[in-house]
């Protein structure tokens, strides 16, 4: 929307009409006063200014607009009649005003100017917006560094402790001992090696390179290994099953990469639930022949706000991140896999009472609708 302020509301309603007629739309304001009440109350992409007005003159009204952070970008043209010298025209550019028509003006040519402004505007204002954008990128970058260097160091700081600790029983034939700190060694080896291939697949996730093998493999099978495997590194924990039998049934999809999405929502579900030793998976078949699998967990919840953003790249509740370790990237690959799967996923959550993440995967997808 265009301003236009003048103090003669004839010349208004002519310019208005004109302006009108090509297609812009028009406000108008009657002093310089009303003019800066309006611009600081709607986005106008242009201001036409009259430079001659009683009260506040058009050169005013124009560096009143350039000190405000809000309106100092709207280009402004002044309209003269009378100020036709140099030196006043000086001034207008001055005082922050784009350009300077002398009346009689061409209509066309004003149209033009106005068009040419506007677009020059817009032009600048993505620029500003990628700009902002990209320092908000850069500092979260910054961020992501230095959590991902704390990460990465703590496991490898218990690892030099353990490989220590062993040198020096080996040191005291206490071989007993030297295999109880290599186990505890491999186990923090282990935490690294998941923590890198996590950053290796978020990286190929922004690049599109993440490599999927789709084939047949059996349902049962691989939910009792995925069960079995996180029992074996968690043997405090119950984890019951619900649900339909898998028995004889077999999914086209990756399995490496599903048994990733199993272990994910079943390791969270056990991570953030410190007080609690239950975990359930309850697996349905629907009858759109998709497979849905529930991981339900009695711990901490997520409030309804922060839902919808658990499955984007590095989002962690802010709340609970000084509390428990992690990056925030399990969950982004987890939705990627799913995707790739022709998936859906989500959560039901209530802070303080537990959590159920789920995800519903076509049984025998098209192959094509596959990449
Ligand atoms: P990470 O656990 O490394 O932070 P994830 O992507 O797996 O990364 O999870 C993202 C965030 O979602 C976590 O930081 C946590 O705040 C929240 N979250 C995930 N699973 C659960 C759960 N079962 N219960 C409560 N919060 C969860």
């Amino acid at each position: 929307m265009i301003l236009i302020v003048d103090d003669k509301s004839e010349n208004l309603i002519a310019l208005s009409k004109t302006l009108e007629s090509r297609g812009f739309q028009i406000d108008t304001a009657i002093s310089g006063e009303e003019a800066l009440k309006k611009v600081l109350k709607h986005p106008y992409d242009l201001i036409i200014l009259d430079v001659q007005m009683p009260g506040m003159d058009g050169f005013e009204v124009a560096e009143a607009i350039g000190g405000y952070s809000k309106t100092a970008d709207i280009p402004i043209i002044f309209l003269s009649a009378v100020n036709v010298s140099k030196e006043f025209i000086t001034k207008g550019y001055a005082s922050g005003g784009r350009d300077y028509l002398v009346k009689p003006f061409d209509t066309d040519i004003l149209v033009l100017k106005i068009k040419t402004f506007i677009k020059l505007n817009q032009v600048q204002q993505s620029l500003q917006t990628e700009i902002e954008q990209r320092k908000l990128a850069e500092s979260k970058k910054d961020e992501f560094i230095s959590i991902a260097s704390h990460e990465l160091n703590t496991p490898l700081t218990s690892v030099k402790g353990y490989l220590q600790l062993a040198e020096n029983s080996l040191g005291k034939q206490r071989l007993d001992q030297t295999k109880i700190f290599l186990e505890r060694s491999k186990k923090q080896v282990d935490k690294l090696n998941h923590l890198v291939a996590d950053l290796l697949d978020t990286t190929k996730i922004a690049s599109g390179k993440i490599k999927f093998n789709y084939q047949h493999f059996e349902l049962e099978p691989f939910m009792q290994n995925a069960i079995e495997s996180i029992r074996h590194s968690y043997p405090g924990k119950q984890i019951t099953t619900t649900g339909v039998s898998l028995s004889g049934i077999s999914l086209l999809g990756d399995e490496n990469r599903l048994e990733q999405v199993m272990l994910n929502y079943l390791s969270n579900a056990i991570k953030y639930a410190p007080d609690s030793n239950e975990v359930t998976v309850d697996v349905q078949l629907l009858p759109d022949k998709h497979l849905q699998v529930s991981v339900i967990d009695q711990g901490i919840g997520i409030s309804h706000e922060r839902q919808l953003q658990l499955f984007e790249k590095f989002y962690r509740v802010e709340e609970n991140a000084n509390r428990f370790q992690g990056l925030g990237m399990g969950l982004y690959i987890c939705a990627e896999i799913i995707k790739r799967h022709q998936g859906t996923y989500g959560v039901q959550s209530e802070t303080g009472k537990g959590s159920t993440f789920y995800f519903k995967i076509p049984i025998n997808p098209v192959m094509a609708d596959l990449n």
